[in-house]
């Protein structure tokens, strides 16, 4: 099958999709809106007739006064300038009036379609940030709905616009039919030619837009980390400041490249336009002059001719520049229906989690990462039951964040099962199940907000002593009296130039805290404390099992800072758990893997 036709068999229609979800917003949000469009289609055609045909009335009459009756001409003159101006000025009007409302609602749809954007990828699988077609996809989404299509507006402004031009061009069609017929042939054939080149455009710069969003996205992170003060210190004292300048100057080199070939190739089918332009000024006033020295057509009529052949060709010129514009529009527009409906990576459940004990259990799971061959974990079978402390150990890679990812179900296992209470994790819903688990990453995430916020994701916490309290157990009490405004202090100055920057220790307070303040049955901390040296790490590990209490946890660490205080250990090597046991039964293999890294280790652990 030639490529041509393979390519749109397997571009889906996207155009009537597009518009109908763009204009299905505006009437659900914004529906005065559509009715101030008809009102302003109104007065534009009504506008533009007027500009053709009052003219010729009006020359007609002043001409006629020659043949007597000098007064009643002039006063029809008067008259018809009256109602023209009249028209022309309640149009104009209306248009400023429009155009008003059209600033503040692209505005509002801005806001309205990035505030859509953000609660996608905050409620679209986890997997998929760590996707790069998914990250693709919303770059694409972003940059397609804004400068590229110019958003909600961009797109119905687009519609709008052509049904204007279809109404000032059937206006202008009817009077040249008339008067002039074969203006109308001369019009269509330049019609078509200017088409042809316009598409050819259009298709060039598409191809550029494919180009450049991926080299945007790569030289927007790289210069973000150039300008981002978060990442000073690793610029500074790594001097990395010229392999990033490097690599700016490299995708900027790119993107400019993209957009000189993308100018060169533009450039020659707009001198094909300007040359089928002359031609048709030329052979359109050949004729019409013609017209008028022979006595066809009347001097009226020759001034209405002119200015039907420019409306009818500005308005053809307008349906399909504009029926182009809305097909271009609607293909970057598109990007954001199809990164709004990006299907789910993982099956949704809808079973409630049971209230009491619950047991966890891994039946022979392995796991590949999507888009990759590498088995992560290879045949992974445990059961941790309720209130049980496990300690989880392996060297660096061994695939101990990857169990906790699992367990959480921000991935699904490729092959065996995950049980909870003895069933498939996959039938309960998201909701419940992720109630189930309070977890602090290795990189937990704090946000420019406050640090009551940060903790308990909530603003309305001021008379809820469960704040206080895990602020206390978390060992962030010294710590929140010293800030200025207690708890409600924001973290980083980003917003707020009294904002507080945390030290890393305060920092994984807070984030402990925030794991406490959700009361979940079971907690995992997937070393958030890989920062600090062993000892400061068990003494952070032993606190918060004593926090914990009879809750279920999960430790994870590359050293054994847990192993000693929890019930049993799993040791995950060559991509499964090599031991389990207690830390007795595990010290004294005489071989075994455990015991040969707590011999390395004893010394931060025995005394
Ligand atoms: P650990 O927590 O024991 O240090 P991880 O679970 O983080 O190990 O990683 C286990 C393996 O999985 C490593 O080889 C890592 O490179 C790979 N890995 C981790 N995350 C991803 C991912 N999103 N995509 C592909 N491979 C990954």
């Amino acid at each position: 099958m030639p490529e041509k036709k393979k390519e749109k068999e397997k571009r889906p229609r996207i155009v009537l999709p597009t518009l109908k979800v763009m204009f299905g917003i505006m009437r659900r949000e914004k529906p005065w809106f559509i009715v101030i469009y008809v009102f302003m289609a109104l007065a534009v055609i009504a506008s533009g007739t007027a500009e053709i045909i009052f003219p010729k009335f009006i020359i007609d009459e002043l001409v006629a006064m020659a043949g007597g009756e000098a007064e009643a001409h002039i006063t029809n003159a008067v008259l018809l300038a009256a109602v023209y101006i009249g028209i022309i000025a309640a149009a104009n009007i209306i248009a400023a009036a429009g155009n008003y409302f059209q600033d503040i609602l692209r505005e509002w749809f801005t806001e309205y379609i990035d505030l859509r954007l953000a609660e996608r990828c905050m409620d679209m699988d986890f997997q998929y940030t760590e996707d790069p077609d998914a990250l693709d996809k919303l770059n694409k989404a972003q940059e397609g709905m804004s400068w590229y299509s110019g958003g909600i507006m961009g797109v119905t402004d687009a519609v709008y616009s052509i049904v204007t031009n279809v109404g000032k061009g059937a206006a202008s069609a009817g009077i040249i039919i008339f008067s002039c017929p074969w203006l109308l042939l001369v019009q269509l054939i330049s019609l078509a030619l200017i088409t042809f080149f316009q598409a050819r455009n259009m298709k060039i710069e598409q191809k550029g837009f494919a180009e450049l969003s991926k080299l945007n996205r790569i030289f927007g992170y790289v210069f973000w980390q150039l300008a981002d003060f978060r990442y000073g210190k690793d610029v500074r004292l790594y001097d990395s400041a010229a392999m990033m300048g490097g690599k700016a100057k490299y995708y900027s080199d790119k993107m400019c490249g993209v957009w000189r070939d993308q100018s060169r190739a533009v450039c020659k089918n707009s001198w094909g336009m300007d040359i089928v332009n002359s031609l048709r000024d030329g052979v359109s006033y050949f004729y019409i002059g013609w017209l008028a020295l022979t006595g066809v057509i009347s001097i009226g009529d020759f001034s209405m001719c002119i200015g039907a052949a420019g409306t009818l060709y500005f308005s053809l010129m307008g349906i399909v520049g504009g029926m182009q514009d809305i097909a271009n529009k609607c293909n970057y527009a598109h990007r954001y229906i199809e990164f709004m409906d990006y299907p789910a990576a993982l099956s949704k459940g809808t079973r409630k989690v049971s209230d009491g004990d619950h047991t966890i259990e891994f039946r022979n799971v392995s796991f590949k990462y999507p888009r990759s061959d590498k088995w992560v974990l290879r045949d992974v079978s445990i059961t941790i039951k309720q209130g049980e402390h496990l300690s989880v150990v392996g060297l660096n890679g061994a695939g101990k964040t990857t169990f906790i990812k699992l367990l959480c179900r921000l991935y699904d296992v490729t092959e065996g099962e995950i049980l909870i209470d003895g069933v498939n994790i996959k039938e309960y819903s998201d909701e419940e199940y992720r109630r189930l688990f309070a977890v602090v990453f290795q990189d937990f995430s704090l946000f420019a907000f406050s640090l009551r916020e940060n903790i308990a994701f909530s603003d309305d916490t001021a008379n809820d002593p469960a704040i206080n309290e895990v602020i206390g157990k978390s060992g962030l009490a010294g710590d929140v009296g010293k800030l200025a405004d207690g708890l409600d202090t924001m973290i980083f100055k980003s917003f707020d130039e009294n904002g507080t920057e945390l030290s890393g220790g305060q920092k994984q307070k807070a984030a402990i805290a925030r794991a406490l303040y959700k009361d979940s049955p079971v907690v995992i901390l997937d070393e958030p404390t890989a920062a600090l040296d062993p000892i400061a790490e068990y003494d952070i590990y032993r606190q918060f099992d004593k926090l914990v209490g009879g809750k279920t946890a999960v430790y994870i660490s590359h050293r054994l800072s847990s192993c000693k205080f929890c019930d049993r250990i799993a040791v995950f090597s060559d991509n499964t758990i090599k031991e389990y046991g207690t830390h007795d039964e595990l010290a004294a293999r005489p071989d075994g893997i455990y015991a040969e890294m707590f011999r390395a280790q004893a010394q931060y652990y025995v005394s």
